[in-house]
């Protein structure tokens, strides 16, 4: 089963200005073929599909636990897109005195992904940077152990070159952060699915990495995480299970050459985490609701009545 903690997995900077097309960029990062949609049901089907679990521990545990990683992943990018579509911080709703009659979105006939405002209110789904809808046919789970983690290190490196080109799109701080941060945990996963496979095969298939071959050290969003160990660090998600994967991510395995030294360390439990931004209300854009004051009024009641 799952638990549910109301916080990112890392904190995000505000964006600077509203720009949909950006959103539309990063887009690609969550219902892309490589995008966090199909990391997520890839892993999360074959834990759930997984055979011979007590036998084979260490592995299923590695695939479980990244699941959970993977799902706050897909909450991380689609907060970005949010965020990237809502525009600054501000301290409350827009009163924009809800006048509709003199197309106030008329900017919105030219955004590429028109549908995230008309349909979404400029929220995010699972559709790729063209809005093409993420499907089931990303998904691939054998019931194979070296057939599903060989996808796995694929898909892994699938999406460190795709998170790349979506960077090098970008030149908001917020779009920059989520590729920043997930280019550095993507790394992670692609280097314990490398172990994972030399364990059992015997090859050496991590000395690939990084692919592509460019170091994190060239991109300045990843250097705190990189400081602070994130890239030798994978998380449990879990209070108490899942620890049987640090015999494959440990047991003397060390940090990828191009990153800090160090050795690779499970760490039961998930990241600090950073703050859920809020987004702004806008009548005119009837979110949460053209006249929402009686809705607000309903809310806080009972929040009082809560506590
Ligand atoms: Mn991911
Ligand atoms: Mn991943």
């Amino acid at each position: 089963m799952f638990m549910r903690i109301d916080k990112l997995q890392t904190e995000l900077p505000a964006p600077k200005k509203k720009d949909p097309n950006a959103a539309a960029a990063l887009q690609e990062l969550l219902g892309g073929k490589y995008g966090e949609m199909s990391t997520l049901g890839n892993y999360m089907f074959q834990s759930f599909n997984f055979r011979s679990k007590d036998k084979l521990r260490p592995f299923y545990d590695l695939v479980a636990s990244i699941t959970a990683e993977e799902i706050g992943h897909v909450e991380l990018v689609s907060n970005g897109v949010a965020m990237l579509n809502n525009g600054p911080d501000n301290d409350g709703d827009e009163a924009d005195g809800g006048d509709i009659s003199d197309a106030p979105y008329n900017a919105m006939q030219d955004i590429r992904l028109a549908a995230a405002f008309l349909s979404n209110g400029g929220g995010a789904t699972p559709v790729n940077s063209n809005g093409a809808p993420w499907n089931n046919d990303f998904i691939t789970t054998t019931g194979n152990v070296v057939t599903d983690l060989l996808h796995n290190f694929h898909l892994e490196c699938g999406a460190r070159l795709h998170k790349l080109r979506v960077y090098e799109t970008l030149s908001d701080p917020t779009g920059r952060e989520v590729c920043g941060y997930l280019l550095v945990r993507g790394s992670v996963h692609a280097h314990a699915y490398a172990l994972a496979l030399k364990q059992i095969t015997g090859v050496e298939i991590e000395k690939m990495l990084p692919t592509p071959n460019i170091n994190l050290s060239n991109i300045p969003e990843c250097q705190k995480y990189l400081q602070e160990g994130s890239h030798r660090r994978l998380y449990t998600f879990s209070p108490a299970d899942y620890r049987g994967m640090s015999g494959l991510w440990g047991n003397g395995e060390m940090a990828l050459p191009g990153d800090p030294p160090g050795e690779l360390e499970v760490v039961e439990g998930m990241p600090e985490g950073g703050k859920i931004h809020q987004l702004t209300g806008v009548p005119s854009a009837f979110t949460p609701d053209y006249a929402p004051e009686e809705m607000f009024e309903i809310a806080t009641k009972l929040y009082k009545a809560s506590r």
